[in-house]
């Protein structure tokens, strides 16, 4: 078995079709007319914009109009229109007298290495992408025809050194059973292809295209990174079954896309999701999901330097709410500490990080912080639905804390004559014990409540959600945490707001029946678990979950807790 990054899921078994690399031999001759040269690399260029914009418009009709997957494809044509590419060509055609397509070699090469040395994956992938314009517009000038791939047979594994976008505008995605390349990563294009055409893939397996022959057989098993080649025909068996069961779970999930969340007896919910930036809100809506109801906006403060500025928040705020083209978007604010640093903000190491300066309690200390993110995202709540959630909240005086700060900022975008949602909800996070015990009085304080159960759960029963040595004690299954669950849910709707959950809980369909008959009235879910959480939720009656959650009350233990409701969900 040969391991790689699995970067797209689903199972594939299929015959393998090496592509080759095309050569591209680039003769280093010195030449006499320079002006011939630069003519035949300008027109080139307009062959390559054409060709690009044919590639991007198969593309998108192959992805039903995804446009941004296709948009992939435009970026080469952004580079190659780069006036600093050009100029390094036409330079080194007229002052090296290196021929056209030694000149775009050369010229290639160094860009490469310039975003080589940034050593971060996005600049990765633009290394890829120049060198997929490169290998194409040197096959331009040399008169080379694509690699065909637009004929494929019936269950075709492709096997190449790197996937570039160009081939897979090209591919006859229907017979390709699965793709494996030697080079690559979760976020190179080939990858985000891949998963938008639900292509099972593996990428960055070390020598594939020399442990392979043309023709033999090979299972690629795109959740776990494993290939087999040639596999046994136990290994063929075992996998057969397994791609059975995943394209039939697959195929009846997606029967839920389109559909509401409701009981099996017609309770509506609320089935949200939950994101770290503004691009997985697309792929959020496109999973299923009604809205947001958690975006962790740490990691726009997390893989930088510095601070991101007011603006650049506002614009990843904003992004995400003009996507969600209406649906609700929930912005948690600053939630740093505990097991998430930030290193630039030289925070010091403390005894205790979980019960130390965290998330609203570093941001009423660091007003400026705080202040600069509620600025952005009061501005881009101006262009969608827009709530505010507060986390780690322990007291009533840190909410009114929260809200003061936020009054001002109005008064000041006000003064300024700057739009925002004047009717913006506010909401905390309930995932410490102080808050849950208070809940009745908090409740009278917000407009929603989400329950943290990835907190709570570590705080009511001490113990710490990262220490494996304890990880045996860590259940939202406890008895203790449930009870505190349906507390904190009553609270909410005696003071008459809504309760949602964000934590992991929230998919466990352990505790989805359990989360129905209390009430809660918004399941926030990783993205990957949107459609199961739906399916999950429309199997229960009112009544079943009534029974269930009488029983599970009377139990005092986890281990009785989680194997009744095991049994259950087994049923
Ligand atoms: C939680 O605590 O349940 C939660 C959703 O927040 P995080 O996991 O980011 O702490
Ligand atoms: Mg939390």
């Amino acid at each position: 078995m040969l391991r790689g990054i699995g970067t797209s899921k689903g199972i594939g078994i299929g015959k393998a079709l090496i592509i080759h690399k095309c050569k591209n031999a680039v003769s280093r001759a010195k030449i006499n007319d320079t002006e011939a040269e630069v003519d035949k690399f300008n027109e080139a260029v307009e062959k390559f914009i054409q060709e690009t914009n044919e590639l991007v418009d198969k593309l998108s009709q192959k992805l039903n109009g995804d446009d941004k997957n296709a948009l992939v494809l435009k970026n080469q044509e952004y580079l190659i229109r780069d006036p600093e590419f050009t100029s390094g060509v036409i330079s080194a055609i007229t002052n090296d007298k290196l021929n056209a397509e030694a000149a775009v070699e050369d010229t290639c090469e160094m860009l490469k290495n310039i975003f080589l040395s940034f050593n971060n994956d996005t600049m990765t992938q633009r290394v890829a992408d120049i060198e997929d314009m490169k290998q194409r517009l040197i096959a331009i000038m040399q008169g080379q025809k694509h690699i065909d791939l637009t004929k494929l047979s019936d269950n075709t594994v492709i096997i190449a050194d790197e996937i570039h976008p160009s081939m897979t505008a090209n591919m006859d995605t229907e017979h390709i059973a699965g793709i494996i390349s030697e080079k690559g990563g979760d976020t190179s294009h080939a990858s985000i292809l891949a998963r938008a055409l639900e292509i099972p893939a593996v990428l960055s397996v070390k020598d594939i295209c020399s442990k392979i022959a043309e023709g033999e057989e090979v299972i690629v098993d795109g959740a776990y990174g494993e290939v087999f080649v040639n596999p046994t025909p136990i290994t063929l068996k075992i996998y057969n079954k397994k791609k059975k069961a995943y394209d039939e779970r697959v195929k009846e999930l997606k029967k839920y896309i389109d559909k509401q969340t409701v009981t099996r007896d017609g309770r509506k919910v609320m089935l949200a999701a939950n994101i770290g930036n503004a691009d997985e809100a697309a792929k959020a809506v496109k999973a299923g999901a009604e809205g947001i109801g958690l975006f962790r906006t740490e990691f726009l403060f997390m893989n930088k330097q510095a601070l991101p500025t007011e603006e650049e928040q506002y614009n990843e705020y904003k992004k995400a709410a003009v996507v969600l083209d209406g649906r609700q978007l929930t912005i948690r604010t600053l939630d740093i500490g505990g097991d998430k640093d930030i290193p630039y903000m030289g925070l010091t190491k403390e005894l205790n990080p979980f019960l130390g300066y965290r998330a609203i309690r570093f941001c009423l200390d660091r007003v400026d912080i705080f202040t600069t993110q509620l600025r952005a995202v009061l501005r881009a709540s101006a262009y969608g639905n827009i709530r505010i959630m507060i986390p780690m909240i322990t007291s009533v005086t840190e909410v009114q804390a929260v809200k003061k700060i936020i009054n001002g900022i109005c008064r000041d975008l006000d003064k300024k004559d700057i739009k925002y949602d004047k009717d913006i909800k506010i909401g905390v996070m309930i995932e410490t014990p102080a808050a849950a015990i208070m809940a009745d009085v908090l409740a009278h304080e917000v407009d929603f409540f989400s329950i943290g159960t990835n907190d709570l759960t570590q705080y009511t029963l001490a113990v710490d959600r990262g220490n494996e040595n304890v990880a045996y004690l860590y259940s939202a299954l406890n008895p203790a945490v449930i009870r505190s669950i349906k507390h904190i849910i009553e609270c909410a709707h005696n003071a008459g707001i809504e309760a949602g959950m964000c934590g992991e809980a929230a998919a466990d369909e352990r505790m989805i029946p359990l989360l129905l008959n209390f009430g809660l009235d918004e399941f926030s879910v990783t993205v990957s678990r949107v459609l199961e959480t739906r399916k999950e939720i429309a199997s229960w009656s009112s009544k079943e979950v009534k029974e269930i959650t009488e029983n599970v009350m009377n139990y005092s233990e986890e281990k009785e807790v989680s194997n009744y409701l095991s049994d259950c969900i087994a049923k």
